[in-house]
């Protein structure tokens, strides 16, 4: 099988994506490959298929044991030969896979990289012929990043004691840093590296000012998604407790998770957020590597990451499945105080302080720019990123996010600022951002009487701001960098070495409007809607199939989206599919799951969209084709129906690998019959030529340019194409080969 036909085939896919096709290519054909992919870009697919079309089995490193099991099971639901071997299984069961390995049974192999050294192991590779070795997560090399896994170090070495083998190593890490480290330390000096940008453009961000995060986050959620996976990070272990607890008293399925809760708790809760549909997971950063669900439709965030590459990372594991979701953050002056205090009060060296710094610029940028955040992220990541909706050379619109969306108002902030930053002055340096905000105010406190604060010249000067507006300035002042908190100051705001150019007037500052302190609303209309786009009725069969899909998952002990992903399921309920065949055309419907949930799924259709609908629509649409289940709807729709369902009967067999003749046996029709269903399957674009006939590239094409060769008269008719090719081949072949010419 060629690549193409396993992605059509097996994986029901119509075409591959982006650099896909190309990365493929080159490990089939034995070659080196360093992959740079964003999550849910379709890494997978680039060692899977090599893995099914190289001889041998495909070895495939990867640092996360729980993931292992549902990727293979997420393969065999597609008919594919794979394996795990992880401190999870049993002696018994180890050996048991290690004998499939020897036995030549196996296309993919998983492996944890602390193993894929071992002597033992090796000695095993070497009695088996290997197919390619795929490193997952080849990040996990680089030592100066989070994720650094001491064995990985030693996977360089496969390059000499495998010299023949193709190795492919892949990642979602986009920093040029990484990437050196991954080619020198994994020996791809060689290889051929593919880096796809980094845009999510499916993920739309939205960055909004703190007020109150808890209602924040509950007002988002019932807006935007209800009955939705998703993941809500708050930074310390308390308050994912708090966040969690408030979330499930307004009746929402959510669960925490942090490091400080036992194993078996973590474990539990990690599972039911992979195998029930609408969990919401409450976390600190401990949670997420490795969550390899497609379908979490949000990410929000409670308190700032810790940089732009985490909140890239975090806001990532939302969408991988393409569909559209939702990255949202509350942000305040607290979290740019916190951020920036980390730094100042850290005892690194000054040169990592300087990193550090240089860090969380980038992050304040993010939330502080009125520019698109889209943008922001990918050239922070190096990409020049130029939006989907140029207006002018200038101004970049993703279309995607709330700057784009509802592009904010600025405002020349320099007297508001040179105000703050002198009362600060006057009040000694001592006080935060509340007393500050009082005295500009001229609020009447006792507070302020008893230290006289109101005999000061500021006293009062700053009554045209409100105090939301007063604590942006602020806010946006420590993000620029113009204000910074020291430690063991209670939060007391200094100024720094920059604001002096602010406060002599030799700089002007530009601030971002405030949406004024109510719940910031997503404009309806063109806002990403993480909610599929489906009309009603459609909406409740796509509710019906997730029921089914949950039912499905359950009986097997995996995770539903191994069975279909909602994408899948959402294209569903907009074709309706009537056959098989139909089916068959979704993506994400390959030939097994096909069979095996094929017929299930129709019959959720016809009861959501019983005959007497579907007939008046079939009038309409000759296309549409019958279920063999309901008797009465054949007789009304007649022989149109009977024939092609007799079609559908052709196709499934075939796909079973029955040659026509086998097929016309069967089913005691004509070997001209079959061919004819051939034809059209053909032309449907259901099989190929070869596999209908069984004749071999060469002869299609010796057939074909014999046609072409041909008078246009002569076109017209089979026999004198008959003729030429000596009566070597029968009419049925003939038009078979014609049919795949015309489609
Ligand atoms: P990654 O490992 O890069 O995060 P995956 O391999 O998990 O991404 O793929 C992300 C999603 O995209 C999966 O649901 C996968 O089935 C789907 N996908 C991958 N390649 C294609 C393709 N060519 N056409 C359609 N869907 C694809
Ligand atoms: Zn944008």
């Amino acid at each position: 099988m060629n690549p193409i036909d396993i992605l059509q085939n097996t994986f029901g896919y119509d075409a591959f994506r982006g650099n896909q096709a190309a990365i493929i290519d080159k490990v089939v054909q034995g070659e080196d490959v360093l992959v740079l992919m964003p999550t849910g870009g379709g890494k997978s697919l680039c060692f899977q298929i090599p893995a099914m079309v190289r001889a041998g089995t495909a070895i495939v490193v990867s640092p996360l044991i729980a993931l292992m099991k549902d990727q293979v099971d997420a393969l065999a639901q597609l008919g594919v030969r794979a394996s795990y071997l992880n401190s999870t299984l049993d002696g018994a069961m180890q050996r048991f896979v290690e004998q499939q390995l020897l036995n030549g049974e196996l296309d993919l192999l998983y492996v944890a990289p602390e193993r894929v050294m071992t002597p033992n192991f090796a000695s095993l590779l070497r009695q088996t012929q290997v197919a390619l070795f795929a490193i997952d997560e080849a990040h996990c090399v680089s030592q100066w990043g989070h994720d650094f896994r001491p064995e990985y170090i030693q996977l360089g070495s496969l390059v000499e004691q495998f010299p023949d083998v193709p190795r492919i190593a892949l990642t979602a890490t986009a920093d040029a840093m990484t990437r050196s480290e991954m080619v020198e330390k994994l020996r791809l000096e060689q290889a051929n590296q593919y880096i796809s940008s980094f845009d999510r453009p499916n993920i739309a961000y939205n960055i909004v000012s703190k007020n109150n995060a808890k209602k924040q986050l509950l007002d988002f959620y019932t807006e935007h998604h209800q009955g939705d996976a998703g993941i809500v990070y708050c930074l310390s272990r308390k308050s994912v407790e708090q966040t969690a607890l408030w979330l499930e008293q307004r009746g929402i399925n959510a669960l925490p998770y942090h490091a400080g809760l036992p194993t078996e708790v973590r474990q539990r809760h990690q599972e039911r957020f992979l195998k029930e549909e609408s969990i919401v997971m409450v976390a600190t950063v401990a949670f997420g590597m490795g969550i390899d669900k497609p379908d979490v439709r949000f990410v929000a965030h409670m308190d700032l990451p810790k940089s732009l590459e985490g909140y890239y990372q975090e806001t990532g594991r939302a969408g991988r499945d393409s569909m559209p979701s939702n990255a949202f953050m509350v942000y305040g002056l607290g979290d740019a105080v916190q951020l920036r205090r980390m730094v100042a009060e850290s005892t690194a060296p000054e040169a990592i302080k300087r990193i550090e710094n240089h860090k969380i610029d980038a992050l304040l940028g993010l939330c502080e720019t009125v520019q698109c955040r889209r943008q922001t992220i990918l050239e922070y990541f190096g990409e020049a990123y130029r939006g989907t909706d140029r207006k002018d050379a200038e101004s970049v619109n993703c279309g995607n996010c709330d700057n784009c969306i509802n592009p904010p108002e600025t405002w020349d902030g320099t007297v508001a600022a040179q105000k703050m930053l002198s009362c600060i002055v006057r009040t000694g340096q001592r006080f935060g951002a509340g007393h500050v905000i009082d005295v500009l105010q001229g609020k009447d406190n006792p507070r302020i009487f008893n230290m006289n604060h109101h005999e000061l010249s500021t006293y009062g000067i700053g009554k045209e701001l409100n105090d939301a507006e007063w604590r942006a300035v602020v806010r946006q002042l420590v993000a620029g960098g113009y204000l910074s908190t020291e430690a063991g100051s209670f939060g007391a705001l200094k100024l720094t070495g920059k604001s002096a150019v602010l406060l002599k007037g030799k700089e002007e500052i530009e601030f971002r409007k405030e949406v004024k302190a109510v719940r910031q609303k997503f404009d309806k209309k063109s806002q990403a809607r993480p909610k599929m786009e489906l009309e009603d009725d459609e909406a409740a069969l796509f509710e019906a199939f997730r029921a089914t899909r949950l039912e499905l998952a359950r009986e097997q002990e995996v995770p539903p989206y191994i069975v279909f992903h909602d994408s899948t399921l959402k294209e569903m309920a907009t074709r309706k599919p009537r056959s098989l065949a139909e089916m068959s055309k979704v993506p994400g419907v390959g030939k097994a799951k096909l069979e095996r949930y094929g017929e299930l799924f129709l019959e959720v259709i016809l009861e959501h969209f019983p005959p007497e609908k579907a007939v008046s629509k079939l009038m309409d649409d000759e296309s549409v084709v019958v279920l063999d289940n309901d008797v009465n709807w054949q007789e009304t729709v007649g022989d149109k129906v009977e024939h092609l369902h007799t079609v559908d009967q052709t196709r499934y067999w075939l796909f079973e690998g029955l040659k026509p003749q086998e097929v016309a046996d069967k089913r005691e029709l004509s070997i001209g019959t079959i061919y004819s269903h051939c034809v059209e399957l053909i032309q449907l674009g259901d099989i190929t030529v070869s596999e209908a006939t069984g004749l071999r590239d060469d002869e299609i094409e010796l057939i074909e340019t014999s046609y072409k060769s041909l008078t246009d008269e002569d076109k017209g008719r089979l026999k004198p194409l008959f003729l030429v090719l000596d009566k070597r081949y029968s009419y049925e072949l003939i038009r078979c080969v014609l049919a795949g010419l015309e489609s």
